[in-house]
């Protein structure tokens, strides 16, 4: 049976309220060495999803008001009996409270204890708790709502669909192997084709959004280019700058900022090396120079700018030339100027063309919806359930591969036993993603990101 441990389960700031959350066993019983209900109840005997209010102390005096919340196993967070203690939010004051506890006997919980005891009990599987830590670090609402659905269970619900789906090819092709004599349908094995098919689609799907989810949790490299003067910095400084945009400056070690981000719309823009914006991209310098050129290939977004108020030159065509097949929106800048740009041939050749005028900050929410639009973004319901993280992401990489293997095997004739191994690989790497088969490594590397307190 696992100790109790406590921890401040608010963040380590002062707020409104702070909570000490106590889980295990010794919950309600710890609880009552340092909380006295003022009409004189005891929390041990206390029912499941009550509240209590009366004052949390040490041995020698009182330390806050309080409302302890009485959770009984196993319909608590953890599955064990929890018991929250909110008191006024004074850091110091959360503080006493922990160690209080702490001295009757808890024990400090470590990062991600919390969780890790819901997945352990059964309360979540491994992708809910990876949810939780993702609602906790969420920047901006598609993220959050992202996590929020994937907490809620719907991520976890499209797995379980494909993998009941291959559980039960599995078992059919399992007894049609070994007990070849019985009397079973045989498998018809076009029908068979088709179904790994669909598998294989919803695993792509899958994939893809996660990849689209990862941009919005993560952020997309993105560079910003352009002749000299065309207002990059001017863009630059708009967006750094502007309400919407929440800046964070990164420190490098060999010069001041290596890389701004920025929150665009849903999307966080990685702007790189902005400390050089205006030495390492212009394209005098950079098109044709092979870091400028690198810099354009790695980039998952490029956002080129025009100059409205010029003829389009040398430059600007071979800037197009490069954009060729990229993930990339040209910016005609200068809109408030008299357009002598030629914008017939930037849209022959460009997909997606915004206009601004950047010193003004006019145009920039159409950009940022043309930035959803290129990445993805719009079209991802994070409601929907999308995986989050590398780990996910690979769990469901590896299963697909074994399904295309099983549908390559089956299509060219090999025999139901070859198929079926397949496809036992690929329920294995399901399994591995919800956490229902999974290492002791993996679980620690999971809640080793989270913070003490979840
Ligand atoms: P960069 O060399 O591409 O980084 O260009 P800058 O951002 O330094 O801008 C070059 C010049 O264009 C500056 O004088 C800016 O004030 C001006 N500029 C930038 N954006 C606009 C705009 O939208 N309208 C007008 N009229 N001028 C702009």
């Amino acid at each position: 049976m696992s100790d109790t441990i406590a921890a401040i389960a608010t963040p380590q700031a002062s707020g409104g309220i702070g909570i000490v959350r106590i889980s295990g066993q010794e919950a309600t019983e710890i609880a009552d060495r340092v909380f006295t209900s003022a009409s004189g109840h005891i929390l041990k005997n206390a029912k499941g999803y009550t509240a209590h209010y009366g004052f949390v102390h040490d041995a020698e005096k009182k330390i806050d008001e309080a409302i302890a919340l009485v959770f009984k196993a196993p319909k608590s967070y953890t599955g064990e009996d929890v018991v929250e203690l909110s008191c006024h939010g004074g850091l110091y004051v959360i503080k006493c409270v922990l160690r209080a506890v702490l001295k009757n006997g808890a024990r400090m919980a470590e990062a991600g204890e919390f969780t890790r005891r819901a997945f352990e009990n059964g309360r979540i599987s491994l992708t809910q708790a990876e949810a939780v830590m993702d609602i906790i670090s969420a920047q901006g609402e598609q993220a959050a709502r992202a996590a929020i659905s994937a907490m809620d269970g719907k991520l976890a619900k499209r797995i379980e669909g494909i993998k009941n789906k291959l559980i039960r090819y599995a078992a059919h092709l399992s007894a049609w192997a070994d007990y070849p004599e019985e009397d079973l349908i045989p498998v018809d094995t076009n029908e068979l084709s088709g179904n790994l098919k669909e598998c294989i689609s919803e695993l792509e799907k899958m994939i893809a959004e996660g990849d689209t989810g990862k941009v919005i949790r993560d952020g997309v490299d993105t560079v910003i280019i352009g002749k000299p003067n065309v207002g990059k910095s001017t863009l630059m400084n708009c967006l750094v700058g502007s309400e919407r945009s929440i800046v964070t400056h990164i420190a490098g070690t060999t010069r001041d900022i290596v890389e701004e981000r920025v929150v665009v719309g849903d999307v966080i823009l990685k702007l790189a090396d902005t400390a050089g914006i205006h030495s390492t991209l212009d394209p005098v310098e950079s098109i044709g120079v092979d870091r400028a050129k690198e810099k354009m290939n790695h980039a998952g977004l490029i956002i080129a700018v025009f100059d409205n108020s010029v003829p389009l030159d040398e430059n600007d065509y071979k800037l197009v030339e490069e954009l060729k097949n990229k993930n990339c929106v040209a910016v005609i800048n200068k809109t408030d100027m008299e357009g002598k740009i030629d914008t017939d041939f930037l849209s022959n050749h460009l997909k997606h063309i915004v206009y601004i005028s950047a010193k003004n900050e006019n145009g920039i929410d159409e950009l940022s919806k043309a930035i959803a639009d290129i990445l993805g973004v719009a079209k991802l319901n994070p409601a929907d359930g999308i995986l989050v993280g590398e780990r996910q992401i690979d769990c469901c990489r590896n299963c697909l591969k074994m399904v295309e293997d099983a549908k390559n095997s089956l299509d060219v004739g090999f025999t139901l036993d070859a198929v079926n191994i397949s496809i036992d690989c690929a329920i294995s790497y399901l399994l591995e993603l919800t956490g229902e088969r999974v290492t002791e490594a993996v679980t620690d590397a999971v809640f080793h990101n989270f913070c003490v307190g979840k």
